[in-house]
């Protein structure tokens, strides 16, 4: 589903992937991990399409990526949320894209801020949210959203331990149900947090990063056959 070949990508007197190589196959789910500053942020936002590469290839879905594909949802470091919606304007935006009706997407939106515990915030603008609670909304967004791929620049960084484990549920819940299992790569600088969600982890190497270590995370999942 994804796939990057000997990817090289170059700021100004500052190479940053050097012959990257990493495929996730379709419905699993990869996290991503290396030293700050090693390129993760950067490979994300070429596989949303929002930086260029200097060389090698880069493949969603079998197809060059070229710009932003509407199939392809991100939650970025920094929530990118629009300040002059409410949280539940912010999320029904996605679904907008998507062309889902109006009323139908005001029950959408209004079910997934519930989902991520937000209901009584729906009308607040991002500047009346906290940081936590701001990173929710966008959150709540890619799961209104519902796309086949999943970009997470570690999502859950600025959100306190009993949120984040509650959202770390709720996230493998959506990805394990649906008709076709979505297919993620979610970057985190948390060990704990890559083997308690992944497939398969992979290590990058300082700047100019690249794919080090590929490490099956070959756990038994009880929570499979619990969200049920
Ligand atoms: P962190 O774990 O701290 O988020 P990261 O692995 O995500 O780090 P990147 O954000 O991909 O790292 O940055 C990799 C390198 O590229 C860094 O040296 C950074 O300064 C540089 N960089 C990132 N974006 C740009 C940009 N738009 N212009 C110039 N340099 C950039
Ligand atoms: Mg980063």
């Amino acid at each position: 589903k994804i796939a990057a070949h000997g990817v090289e990508k170059e700021f100004p007197g500052n190479k940053v992937l050097e012959d990257f190589d990493l495929q996730i196959k379709g419905g699993e789910f990869l996290s991503l991990l290396g030293p700050s500053g090693c390129g993760k942020s950067t490979f994300l936002n070429i596989l949303a399409g929002l930086e260029t590469y200097d060389g090698g290839d880069v493949l969603v879905d079998g197809k060059h990526v070229e710009g932003v594909n509407k199939d392809v949802g991100v939650v970025f470091q920094s929530y990118a949320l629009f300040p002059w919606l409410t949280a539940q304007k912010n999320v029904e935006a996605g679904l907008k894209i998507r062309g889902v009706p109006r009323k139908e997407r005001r029950d959408r939106a209004a079910e997934v801020l519930r989902t991520v515990g937000l209901q009584t915030a729906a009308n607040r603008l991002p500047h009346q949210l906290s940081g936590g609670m701001r990173q929710r909304v966008a959150i709540a967004r890619i799961l209104a959203y519902e796309p086949d791929v999943l970009l997470f620049d570690e999502p859950f960084a600025a959100l306190d331990a009993q949120t984040r484990e509650f959202l770390q549920g709720e996230l493998l819940r959506i990805w394990e149900n649906g008709t076709t299992k979505k297919t993620v790569l979610f970057v985190t600088h948390s060990i704990d947090e890559a083997i308690f969600l992944s497939d398969r982890i992979a290590v990058m190497t300082r700047a100019p990063g690249r794919v080090k270590a590929l490490i099956d995370v070959d756990l038994p999942r009880p929570r499979t056959s619990e969200s049920r």
